[in-house]
């Protein structure tokens, strides 16, 4: 197992790359810590299976390296990098029989029949596929098949990380969850380093410690799922995690103070970014309190959706949509309202990116 840092990273698909547009990867420095449970979340196209790639050696990137424990492994082919990859859709030999493929990799290294006996037991008993090892894989379902795919995967206990994109793409629904928390039980028994990459908030929130966030070819937050729902770096991260997302209004600063179309919104702290003139508050659907006449921005009430545990409060104050989520009481469509944004939440952005502070100063 190791530590794995990718430094300066850059990644272009085209030859003769002229802009920042013209990269995949527009510059990546990351670290992923031995034995920690990542998620690496974002929307298709952002650019998370070409970083897999590159830390597989599945591709070469443009500029910049990686290391597995400080050693530079940037030339080394697969092979040569201990990893295992588990993608989209099930990579198994239809031929062989479900053992076969399970044991496949540890016979690729040579191990004993013994210790692959085992260790093929260990893999199918986790992922319920202990009836099916006599069969071939060409019989199986595609969920099946998807299972014993991910048992490829984790089935060498010596890999230096193990990568999963987008693995559960073709598995039913209600399998979903079940092998999500399998993984995340896998990881706290094995303590390998697991990057699983995902467009699902859900399934990255539930699987992971840390969360890497991208956009656009660039990594806009790392953070435990509690931090970014409730800092998000950027009001990228407030819309992408969350349900529904991060209210982002537009704002006017005047001497470190924000105002919404006219009306003061007190902030968490002090502004960060300098100077004064156009920029966005943020404030999450769970920090809105709705009343009938207390304190805040007048609003009207446009529409109240009840999704079991909570309500969403859709209302409009200006010419804004603000979301409220409460519990409980909730008003009518159509109703005047009162919004109050809880303070010790509510943070100004600045061109996308987080511009306040906490009072008392930075965490
Ligand atoms: P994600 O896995 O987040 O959906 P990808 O890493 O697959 O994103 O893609 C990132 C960007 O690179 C996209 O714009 C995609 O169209 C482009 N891309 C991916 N693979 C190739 C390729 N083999 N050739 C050219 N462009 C590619
Ligand atoms: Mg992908």
């Amino acid at each position: 197992m190791a530590q794995i840092k990718l430094s300066n990273l850059r990644h272009s698909y085209q030859p003769n790359p002229a802009s920042d547009a013209d990269y995949a990867l527009k510059k990546i420095d990351l670290t992923w810590d031995d034995g920690g449970a990542y998620a690496l979340l974002g929307p298709s196209g952002c650019g998370k299976s070409t970083l897999l790639n590159i830390i597989s050696g599945l591709l070469v990137p443009s500029e910049g390296k990686i290391l597995f424990n400080d050693q530079d492994v940037t030339s080394l082919p697969p092979a040569k990098r201990n990893i295992a990859q588990v993608f989209q859709f099930p990579v198994i030999y239809d031929t062989m029989t479900v053992y076969d493929n399970l044991a496949f990799p540890l016979r690729n290294r040579g191990r004993d029949e013994d210790t692959v006996k085992r260790r093929v037991a260990a893999i199918a008993e986790m992922l319920e596929v202990s009836d099916m090892l006599k069969v071939r894989a060409a019989n199986l379902s595609p969920d099946n098949k998807q299972k014993i795919s991910m048992g490829r995967g984790l089935i060498r206990e010596d890999v230096n990380v193990v990568m999963f994109d987008e693995p559960l793409t073709v598995i039913d629904p209600h399998l979903k969850w079940k092998l999500r928390s399998k993984l995340k039980e896998l990881h706290q028994r094995v303590k390998a380093t697991m990057i699983y990459v995902t467009h699902d908030q859900t399934e990255a929130l539930t699987f992971a410690d840390q969360v890497v966030v991208m956009q656009d070819g660039e990594v806009v937050q790392i953070g435990t799922p509690v931090e970014l729902f409730e800092r998000p770096a950027h009001t990228f991260v407030g819309h992408f995690i969350g349900s529904p997302g991060m209210n982002v209004l537009p704002c006017d600063v005047q001497n470190g103070a924000a105002f919404f179309r006219g009306e003061k919104v007190a902030l968490e702290g002090p502004v960060t970014a300098a100077g004064d003139g156009t920029a966005e508050i943020g404030v999450r659907p769970e920090f809105v309190k709705v009343s009938a006449n207390g304190a805040g921005i007048a609003a009207k009430v446009r529409k109240v959706a009840d999704i079991g545990r909570h309500k969403v409060v859709e209302a409009i104050a200006h010419d804004m949509r603000i979301n409220a989520i409460l519990e409980g009481e909730a008003p009518n469509a159509g109703d005047d309202v009162m919004l109050d944004f809880k303070q010790s939440q509510t943070r100004l952005y600045k061109d996308g990116w987080l511009a306040s502070q906490p009072e008392g100063g930075a965490r």
